[in-house]
């Protein structure tokens, strides 16, 4: 029920379940369950990608099916500690030259070659296209280099950045960048990372890879690649090697001369000119494929950043793309989620702290998760010990993000992709973030007085507890 519930989803006794989500719960739990036919048809009408997504489950649990392919990599970091800087290098001196014809456009990633292998990086620094893809459901990285300035140390964003990848599971390395400044201390640096992010590094013993760099310089750069490449080799990213597509969107534009686009890269089987593909409700025929050298291919495989070309409209930003059999089949999917969104805007409904609250009770697990926000560095650090000591033995309160500021869209993302609560102390949201969380169903809480915050999330909290025998 606590599960159903962390979806969005309010069960009674005695009422049916929605049989994708009852999956989705049965899987993580490695519980089997089977559907009698009439169960089946009914999902194939609550779900329109069920069976697209099916085949992409099944062949996925069969290794045989797959192959390795490169790794997706994001880079993340505080403001002006190099991040685009590094991806300008890598990309000016790995990728070869652009080709004849070709037009000098970003697609949004490129690919790079080392030692015979490959590595796609999205060319957007930052936790967006990452976070926001997570919301919904799909992996955009495999793995995350963390740039932090070695003149400048752990940084408010370098923490928010981190909690992004932590809570995502995904491996971090860190890039300790700017070398080349006299004032640069990388053993400062470390201690920073071991002190506020709890990240050992391997020399010190622990387990988390750096690489002292200079992205301005390009010291050090090829040890960085060679790192992200045994990371991946570790991690054994597989895809399907050929049949329908499933890809991942990384931005899409209205092109002057190509139309909608999306800028994407491909996640399993092999996409084609003239395909039939679908994007959310949007349909398309693939009119061409753009490579990150500009120039057009005919096919593009795992791992392949390319660019879109033949929506009919634009479609979202970051949806996931399939490609479909037939055009009868791309208007028959698109069609239904179009309904589906209709039907789930109308009835779309809040997560209320009091109602995560009384239906942990009624389960064994017991975790609240926050994010807070607040006016200063103070405040955060008081809350957070503050809330932290309201934790109890039957009461696990995990604050997945602390931070100064705004509470901003990233902060909403972050807490949809997690099913968290966002506390505000002194500060407010801005108009953006407070749509998105509208839409996303997430709970903003704000207040102006430390002991009212605290009174509330006690109050909530011993309503949770267990009357002693
Ligand atoms: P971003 O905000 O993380 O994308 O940071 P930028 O890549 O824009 O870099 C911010 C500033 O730091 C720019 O002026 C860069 O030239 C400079 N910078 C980046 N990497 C290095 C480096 O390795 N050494 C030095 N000295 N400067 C760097």
């Amino acid at each position: 029920i606590q599960d159903f519930f962390m979806k969005g989803e309010i069960l009674k006794p005695g009422q049916s379940l929605n049989l994708q989500l009852a999956k989705k719960i049965a899987k993580i739990y490695e519980i089997k369950i089977s559907f009698d036919i009439e169960e089946t048809e009914e999902e194939a009408i609550e779900n329109p990608l069920a069976e697209i997504e099916k085949y992409f489950e099944t062949k996925h649990k069969d290794s045989q099916n797959l192959v390795l392919r490169p790794p997706i990599v994001t880079i993340m970091g505080h403001v002006d500690h190099g991040k685009t800087t590094l991806l300008d290098y890598i990309r000016r001196t790995r990728v070869v030259e652009k080709e004849e014809g070709g037009i000098t456009q970003s697609i949004g990633a490129y690919q790079v070659e080392i030692n015979g292998k490959k590595i796609t990086f999205i060319d957007t620094p930052g936790h967006e296209v990452f976070t926001e893809m997570r919301a919904r459901g799909a992996q955009a990285t495999d793995i995350v280099v963390l740039v932090v300035a070695a003149d400048d140390g752990v940084m408010p964003q370098t923490i928010e950045a981190y909690n992004h990848a932590k809570s995502a599971n995904v491996p971090i390395i860190v890039a300790i960048n700017k070398i080349d400044k006299p004032n640069a201390n990388v053993e400062l640096t470390k201690q920073a990372l071991v002190s506020k992010l709890s990240l050992i590094p391997e020399d010190w013993g622990g387990d988390t890879i750096t690489v002292p760099i200079s992205a301005k310089k390009g010291e050090n750069v090829d040890t960085l690649l060679e790192m992200i490449l045994l990371v991946a080799e570790m991690q054994e990213i597989k895809a399907i090697p050929d049949g329908p597509v499933r890809a991942i969107t990384i931005e899409t534009k209205l092109d002057r001369g190509y139309g909608p686009v999306a800028n994407a890269i491909i996640k399993d089987g092999i996409l084609h000119v003239g395909d039939y593909i679908i994007a959310g409700k949007v349909l398309g025929k693939v009119k061409a494929l753009v490579n990150d050298k500009g120039k057009r291919i005919k096919e593009a495989g795992p791992a392949t950043p390319v660019m879109i070309v033949g929506f009919e409209e634009l479609p979202d930003s970051h949806s996931v793309i399939y490609s479909v059999e037939s055009l009868n089949k791309a208007r028959e999917i698109t069609e239904k989620i179009r309904e589906i969104e209709q039907r789930e805007l109308r009835k779309k409904r809040h997560m209320k702290l009091e109602e995560i609250l009384k239906m942990m009770e009624e389960s064994e697990k017991k975790e609240l998760k926050l994010i807070v926000k607040a006016d200063t560095l103070g405040s955060v650090k008081a809350l957070s010990g503050a809330i932290n000591k309201l934790q109890t033995e039957e009461v696990k309160i995990n604050i997945i993000h602390s931070a100064v500021g705004a509470i901003s869209t990233s902060d909403v993302m972050l807490a949809s992709a997690s099913d968290a609560i966002i506390l505000g102390f002194r500060v407010k949201s801005d108009t953006q973030a407070r749509k998105m969380a509208e839409a996303e169903g997430i709970q903003i809480k704000t207040y102006t007085i430390i002991y009212k915050l605290i009174d509330d999330l006690k109050a909530a909290l011993e309503g949770m507890l267990e009357p002693e025998e």
